[in-house]
C-alpha cells in the first residue's frame, strides 16, 4: 500500500545533465495511488481534498531525492559480484561466468540468489533495474516474480545464445525464441503490456557473438510483434569488436541489431564504447539508447564512453548509467563517481579509439560530467532511456514517487552510532554541499527509506 502523506522538506532533483534542482521547506503530497498529486512552497496552498492527510516533516539534514535507475544488470552473476574480475572478458565467460549462469537451471538456486540481489539494489538506491535472467525460461520467470514481491520497478528478460556458448548452457534457436515468446506473454499476462506495469519483459540477445543471425531475427520479429523493450551489448571492446569481424566480415554490432530488428526507440545497448560516429547517429536517430557502464568498461572492456563527446555531437543520442554486475562490482552510486572519474580520463589519456571513427583526440577542456551530470544520469536520464521521463526520475506533479530518503546527519549527533555514515558533516553545509558530499562519499547507509510507486520497500 502506497505511502498517503504530505511529505515537508527538502527535494532534490536534477531534470537536466547541468542544473541541480534543490527544493527545500516544499510540500509534496503523496496519494495512496503512489502518484505526486501536489507540489508546494506554503502549506496553506495544499488543496482542501488533501488537508486531512499526515504530514511527515523531515530534518534539516534529511533530504528526499528520485530512486536511481540502474540500466545494465546480469542477475544470475550476482553471487560472484566482487570477485572472478581477474582475466579478460571472453575467458572470464567461459571460466566463471557461464558456468555461474548455468546453475541458474535449478530453480531452488534462482529462488535464493535473485532476492538477494534485489535487496541488494534497493539498499544501494536502485528503485529501477533492467536485469538479464539466465538462459532459463524458469529461473528468469522467478527472477521476474521476485521483483514483484520486493516492490522494485524492473525491466526482465531471459538471455538468449544459441552459439559460441558451452554446451551444458547453449540454447538451440528455437527454444530460445519459443521461450522468449513465452516469457514475455506471461509477463504481458501477469503485469500488463503499458508503461505501469511494474515488471516489463525485454528481449535478450546476449551479444552478437553468442546469436546467429536466424536467432537475431526471430527475436527481432518477437520485439515488434509485442512492441517491447530490446537490450543487449555493443561496441564493448577491441577483442569483442574482433570477434564480431570474424563471424561477419565487414559488418558491426549496430548494423547487425538493426537488419534483425533489434534496433529501436525501446533498444538499450550496454557499454558502446567504440561505436563510430555513423553509428551513434543510427542511435540517436532511431531513438536507441548507450549505457555507459563506467566501472566494468575501465576493468574489462579498458575503454570508456565518452559521455561529453557524445553529449555534444548527438545531443538527442539517449546515454544511461548501469553497474554491469558483476563485470563491474560497483553500486550505482560507485559508478557514477566512476562516471566523473572517466570523464577526467578522457580528458587527458589517450584512449585507444583506432578503427572507430570517432575524433581520436576527444580531450575536452570543458569537463562535463560532475557530481550533478552523474547523478542526472543515474536518475531522469535513465528514465528517458526507458520512455518513463514523465513518470519516474524527477519530482514533478502527476509522477510516481519513486523515491530515496537520505539521511546526511548521521554522525552521532542526534544520538545515533557515529560511525554511521561515511564522510564528516560540520554543520554549515548547504543542502546541495550534503548531497554532494552524499554522491561523492557517501554510502547505502544514509539511504534510509525507499519507494518505488509510493510503497516502502527498504
Ligand atoms: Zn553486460
Amino acid at each position: 500500500m502506497s505511502l498517503e502523506a504530505i511529505i515537508h522538506g527538502t527535494f532534490i532533483d536534477a531534470p537536466t545533465p547541468q542544473s541541480l534542482r534543490v527544493r527545500e521547506n516544499i510540500f509534496v503530497v503523496v496519494t495512496k495511488t503512489g502518484a505526486i498529486r501536489q507540489i508546494c512552497t506554503d502549506e496553506s496552498h495544499i488543496r482542501e481534498e488533501f488537508r486531512s492527510l499526515d504530514i511527515i516533516r523531515l530534518k534539516k539534514t534529511q533530504v528526499i531525492v528520485p530512486g536511481l535507475v540502474d540500466l545494465h544488470i546480469h542477475a544470475p552473476q550476482f553471487k560472484q559480484l566482487g570477485t572472478k574480475t581477474d582475466i579478460p572478458l571472453m575467458e572470464w565467460l567461459q571460466k566463471y561466468t557461464f558456468p555461474a549462469e548455468s546453475a541458474f537451471s535449478s530453480p531452488t538456486h534462482a529462488s535464493t540468489i535473485y532476492p538477494k540481489l534485489l535487496s541488494h539494489l534497493l539498499k544501494t538506491g536502485t528503485t529501477t533495474a533492467v536485469l538479464y535472467g539466465s538462459n532459463h525460461l524458469s529461473a528468469t520467470k522467478i527472477l521476474a516474480e521476485s521483483c514483484h514481491n520486493a516492490g522494485i520497478r524492473a525491466f526482465v528478460g531471459k538471455t538468449c545464445a544459441d552459439m559460441l556458448t558451452p554446451e551444458y548452457y547453449v540454447e538451440t534457436t528455437e527454444g530460445s525464441l519459443k521461450d522468449t515468446e513465452e516469457f514475455v506473454k506471461w509477463c504481458y499476462e501477469k503485469w500488463g503490456s503499458g508503461r505501469e506495469g511494474r515488471v516489463r519483459p525485454v528481449v535478450t540477445p546476449r551479444f552478437i557473438p553468442t546469436c546467429s543471425k536466424e536467432l537475431l531475427r526471430g527475436l527481432g520479429g518477437i520485439a515488434q510483434k509485442y512492441d517491447c523493450f530490446v537490450q543487449s551489448h555493443a561496441a564493448e571492446s577491441v577483442d569483442e569488436e574482433a570477434l564480431v569481424e570474424s563471424q561477419h566480415p565487414g559488418q558491426r554490432d549496430v548494423e547487425i541489431y538493426r537488419e534483425s530488428g533489434l534496433l529501436g526507440n525501446k533498444t538499450i545497448l550496454a557499454h558502446c564504447c567504440r561505436l563510430k560516429n555513423s553509428e551513434a547517429g543510427v542511435m540517436q536517430k532511431v531513438g536507441a539508447t548507450v549505457v555507459s557502464c563506467p566501472w566494468s568498461n575501465i576493468l574489462f572492456a579498458r575503454a570508456t564512453v565518452p559521455i561529453p563527446y557524445y553529449n555534444s555531437t548527438f545531443p538527442n543520442l539517449k546515454i544511461g548509467l548501469g553497474t554491469d554486475i558483476a563485470g563491474g562490482f560497483g553500486t550505482m552510486l560507485d559508478n557514477m563517481r566512476t562516471a566523473i572519474l572517466q570523464d577526467r580520463i578522457d580528458s587527458f589519456a589517450t584512449v585507444n579509439r583506432s578503427n572507430t571513427s570517432t575524433d581520436p583526440n576527444i580531450k575536452k577542456e570543458n569537463w562535463t560530467v560532475d557530481f550533478k551530470y552523474a547523478f542526472h544520469l543515474a536518475t531522469a536520464s535513465g528514465a528517458k532511456a526507458l520512455g518513463m521521463e514523465d513518470m519516474i526520475g524527477k519530482f514533478e506533479e502527476g509522477m510516481r514517487f519513486d523515491a530515496l530518503q537520505l539521511d546526511l546527519g548521521l554522525d552521532g549527533e542526534d544520538g545515533e552510532d557515529e560511525r554511521a555514515m561515511r564522510f564528516t558533516r560540520f554543520g554549515d553545509e548547504s543542502a546541495e554541499e550534503l548531497f554532494e558530499k552524499w554522491v561523492t562519499t557517501g554510502d547505502d547507509r544514509n539511504v534510509v527509506r525507499v519507494w518505488v510507486d509510493g510503497v516502502g520497500v527498504l
